[in-house]
C-alpha cells in the first residue's frame, strides 16, 4: 500500500513546529519531525508526536447539527422555504436534528439577519479564532464586522497574552517576540519567568536547556514554585504570589541604583527615562531590601540584585507566559519586562530580545488578522471599538448582546467565572459552533458546524516567534473549513464574500495586513515551507525586530512606570498574618500531554490515557493539613469537584499548583471578574482557595 510523507505544522501549541506525517489510505499512520526541521531541530513533544489520532475520532462533529428547541422556538417565524424543510429534518439524538450544509446555513443567516433587525447590530458578537487558521480567522472578524455591522469581536488572547501585546505596543510599539527562538544560542544570558517551558513550550525549552547544559548561556528562573526547566538554571528564584511586578521593578531598581544601564541606547532609543528613573529610585516596593521582610522569601533580597546585574552586564533574552500575564498587573509587568531590555539595550540584536511565549498554535496570528474588539487587521484603529469578552459577557446577562458566534473558543469551559457565564449563555437567543467536538459551549449552541481540523486544510498559522507557516492537508476531508462556513452564511445575508479558495481569502489577508504579511504569498511560503517566514514579510522576512528603531510612531521606546501595589500572600507575609489552616493560594498551569481546554486532546487516547484528570500539588510540609485523598477547593465563586491532591517537595508551604484541562475539574468556576486592569484578562495564575474534604 503506497505511504506519502507531507509536510504541514503542528496543531496545537504556539512554537509552531514543522511536521511530517505519514498517511495510508488517508489515515495518519505517524508524525515525526524532520531532522533538519527549522523549529522543531528533529523532536517534537508528545503531543505533536502522538496527537493524531483525534483526526479519526468517532466524536468528530461531522455534519451539522440544529437544537430541537432552536426549531420549536422559531417555526412560526420561520421563513416559509425552510419551514417546508424542518420536515424533512433527521433525528440525530435526543438534542439534534441532523441537516443539511445548505439548509443550515440558511438557517443561521435567517436567524443572525432577524437578530440584527429586532435588537440592533450591538447584540451580535463573535468569540474564537486562534485555533484555526489566519484565513479563517480574517474571515470571523469581517464576518462580524461587515455582515452583522458589530464591533464584537474578540479571541482567546483575552485570556492569555492579551497584556504581552498592551504592555509591549505601549512602550515598544509591537506586541510580539523579537527574536528567532535559535537567538537562544547566542545568548549569554536567559531568563524565563512564568513560564513553564517544558510543559507548555518543550520545544522552545529544549534550546534553553541546551544552552544552559552547553554553558553557552547562564539561566535564570523565577516562578511561584521550583519547576523542571530550574534544574538546568544557574539562579532558581521562588517569589510570593503576585510579585512578579514587584521582582521586576527591583531588578530595574539595582540597574539604575548601580548605574548599569546603557546610556547611549537610553540617548538615542527611548523616551520617558528620567521621570522613571525617579520614580523608582523613590518606590520603597522596588528596593529588594523589601524582601528581607517576608518570611520564607528573604534569601530574594541577594538573589534579584545578582540577576539584575547579570542580565545588565551580558546579552540577555528575556522569556515569559501566562504566570506574568494572567494577574492583575500583567500589563504592567510587561511593560516592567520591556523597561528592563531598554535600559540595558537588550533588545534589537541577535542572542538580546523579548520572547513572551503565546499559547495557542495561531492566536500570534489572530491577533494580526484583527479578532481583538480594539484592532482592525494589521493592528489599525476600527471604525468602532468593540467590547472584551468579560463585558460582553455581563452584556448577555443585561439582555443587550442575543447572538453569539464561537469558532474554536469553548467560552463554557476555558473562561472565567463559569457561574456567570453559564447564566449568560442561557440568556442568548441563538449560539451557533464551528467546531471539531460538542465541547462545553456547542453543548449550548442551537446551531453546530462540524468543520476541518488543522490537518485537513490549508492555511496560514503564525507561531509566537511571528512565524509564517503554510499548512498543507495532510489527509482529505469532505467537510468545509471555518472561512467557507462564514462565506456560505455571509452569502445568504449580503453576498459579498466573494471567495472560491482559501488563497483567495489570503490574498486578500495579505493586502488588510500589508505591513505584516505584504510578500508573503502562498507560493513564497510553500518554498519556504520547513523554514517559515518571520514577519515583516516584505521581499525577504525579519528574523529581528527593532533593530535600528522601535515600531512607535516616532520610533522610540516609551518609559511607563507603574509601582507595585501591596496586597494578598506579598501583604500577609509582611504583616505576619496567621491565616486559616484551610487558606490557600492556588496557581494553574498546564501538563505536557494536553493543550487548553483538551479540546483535541481529550480525543486523542495516547495523550489522554496519560493525564485523565486534574490533579492538585501541594506542599510536602503542608501534608497534616489534609485528611482526605481527594479534596474540594472553594471561593466565594464557586467551587471545584473532587480533586485528587498529590504532595511534593516543589511547592512552598501555603500554595497550591493545579492543571485545569479537564472540565469536569471545574477549576474555572473557582475564579471571578478580578483581571488585569488595563485589558481585562484573567487573574488565573493566583487566586485565595478554602479547602475541603470531598
Ligand atoms: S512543542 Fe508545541 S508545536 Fe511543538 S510538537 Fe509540541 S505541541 Fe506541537
Amino acid at each position: 500500500m503506497l505511504t506519502s510523507d507531507i509536510s504541514s505544522v503542528c496543531t496545537y501549541c504556539g512554537v509552531g513546529c514543522d511536521i511530517t506525517a505519514q498517511v495510508q489510505n488517508n489515515q495518519i499512520l505517524k508524525i515525526y519531525a524532520q531532522n533538519d526541521g527549522y523549529v522543531s531541530q528533529g523532536k517534537l513533544c508528545i503531543k505533536g508526536k502522538l496527537g493524531f489520532d483525534f483526526v479519526d475520532s468517532d466524536k468528530r462533529v461531522r455534519n451539522c447539527r440544529v437544537k430541537k428547541s432552536f426549531i420549536d422556538n422559531n417555526f412560526l417565524e420561520l421563513p416559509r422555504e425552510l419551514k417546508a424543510r424542518v420536515r424533512t429534518l433527521k433525528e440525530f439524538d435526543e438534542t439534534y436534528y441532523e441537516a443539511p450544509y445548505e439548509f443550515t446555513t440558511s438557517l443561521a443567516a435567517w436567524k443572525l439577519t432577524e437578530i440584527k433587525q429586532r435588537y440592533g447590530r450591538h447584540s451580535f458578537c463573535g468569540m474564537g479564532g486562534a485555533r484555526t487558521s489566519c484565513e479563517s480567522a480574517y474571515m470571523f472578524q469581517k464576518f462580524v464586522r461587515t455582515a452583522m455591522d458589530s464591533p464584537h469581536i474578540d479571541n482567546c488572547a483575552r485570556v492569555c497574552h492579551s497584556p504581552s501585546l498592551k504592555g509591549m505596543r505601549t512602550t515598544i510599539g509591537e506586541g510580539a517576540a523579537t527574536n528567532p527562538y535559535d537567538d537562544v544560542y547566542e545568548a549569554e544570558n536567559i531568563i524565563i519567568m512564568g513560564s513553564n517551558t517544558t510543559e507548555a513550550h518543550p520545544i522552545v525549552a529544549n534550546r534553553i536547556i541546551k544552552a544552559a547544559r552547553d554553558k553557552t548561556a547562564e539561566l535564570t528562573v523565577i516562578d511561584v514554585r521550583e519547576i523542571q526547566i530550574g534544574k538546568f538554571a544557574t539562579n532558581s528564584l521562588v517569589i510570593p504570589y503576585e510579585a512578579n511586578l514587584m521582582v521586576l521593578n527591583m531588578m530595574a531598581y539595582v540597574i539604575l541604583n548601580e548605574k548599569l544601564y546603557n546610556n547611549e541606547f537610553l540617548d538615542t532609543r527611548c523616551k520617558g527615562f528620567e521621570e522613571y528613573k525617579n520614580s523608582i529610585l523613590n518606590d520603597e516596593f522596588a528596593n529588594p531590601e523589601y524582601m528581607k521582610n517576608l518570611k520564607g522569601y528573604e534569601q530574594l533580597a541577594e538573589q534579584i540584585p545578582a540577576i539584575a546585574r547579570t542580565y545588565a552586564k551580558k546579552k540577555s533574552m528575556f522569556f515569559w507566559g501566562l504566570g506574568i500575564t494572567e494577574h492583575l498587573d500583567g500589563s504592567y509587568a510587561v511593560m516592567a519586562i520591556t523597561h528592563l531590555a531598554m535600559l540595558t539595550g537588550n533588545i534589537g540584536k541577535s542572542g538580546a530580545g523579548l520572547m513572551p511565549l503565546r499559547g495557542q498554535n495561531n492566536v500570534q496570528g489572530a491577533c494580526d488578522v484583527g479578532c481583538l474588539p480594539y484592532y482592525d487587521p494589521d493592528y489599525k484603529e476600527p471604525k468602532e471599538v468593540g467590547l472584551m469578552t468579560p463585558d460582553l459577557i455581563n452584556e448577555m446577562i443585561e439582555g443587550k448582546v442575543k447572538a453569539l458566534y464561537v469558532m474554536g473558543e469553548d467560552i463554557a469551559h476555558i473562561h472565567p467565572n463559569q457561574s456567570k457565564v453559564h447564566k449568560a449563555l442561557d440568556n442568548l437567543e441563538v449560539i451557533i459552533s464551528n467546531e471539531l467536538f460538542m465541547n462545553e459551549v456547542s453543548k449550548y449552541a442551537d446551531i453546530v458546524f462540524g468543520v476541518k481540523s488543522a490537518y485537513e486544510k490549508t492555511g496560514v498559522y503564525v507561531n509566537a516567534m511571528r512565524r509564517l507557516h503554510l499548512s498543507q492537508p495532510l489527509v482529505e476531508s469532505d467537510l468545509p473549513d471555518d472561512w467557507e462556513v462564514l462565506r456560505d452564511i455571509e452569502n445568504k445575508i449580503n453576498g459579498e464574500f466573494i471567495y472560491e479558495t482559501s488563497e483567495n481569502v489570503w490574498d486578500e489577508v495579505r493586502d488588510a495586513v500589508s505591513s505584516r504579511f505584504s510578500g508573503a504569498t502562498y507560493h513564497k511560503l510553500s518554498k519556504n515551507r520547513n523554514r517559515g517566514m518571520q514577519w515583516p514579510i516584505g521581499k525577504t522576512d525579519t528574523p529581528i525586530l527593532h533593530i535600528n528603531e522601535f515600531r512607535t510612531e516616532d520610533g522610540k521606546g516609551q518609559f511607563t512606570y507603574h509601582q507595585y501595589n501591596l496586597r494578598e500572600q506579598v501583604e500577609k507575609l509582611l504583616n505576619k498574618k496567621e491565616t486559616p489552616k484551610n487558606e490557600f493560594y492556588l496557581t494553574t498551569g498546564r501538563t505536557i500531554v494536553h493543550y487548553n481546554n483538551a479540546a483535541q486532546t481529550i480525543h486523542s487516547e495516547a495523550l489522554n490515557s496519560r493525564y485523565d484528570t486534574d490533579i492538585i500539588l501541594a506542599s510536602i510540609e503542608d501534608k497534616e493539613k489534609f485528611t482526605s485523598e481527594k479534596v474540594i477547593l472553594k471561593t466565594q465563586h464557586g467551587q471545584t469537584n473532587p480533586m485528587p491532591i498529590k504532595f511534593v517537595k516543589t511547592i512552598k508551604t501555603g500554595t497550591l499548583f493545579t492543571t485545569f484541562h479537564h472540565v469536569n475539574s471545574k477549576v474555572n468556576y473557582l475564579f471571578g471578574d478580578e483581571a488585569d486592569e488595563l485589558i481585562k484578562t484573567a487573574r488565573f495564575k493566583s487566586v485565595k482557595v478554602n479547602v475541603y474534604s470531598a
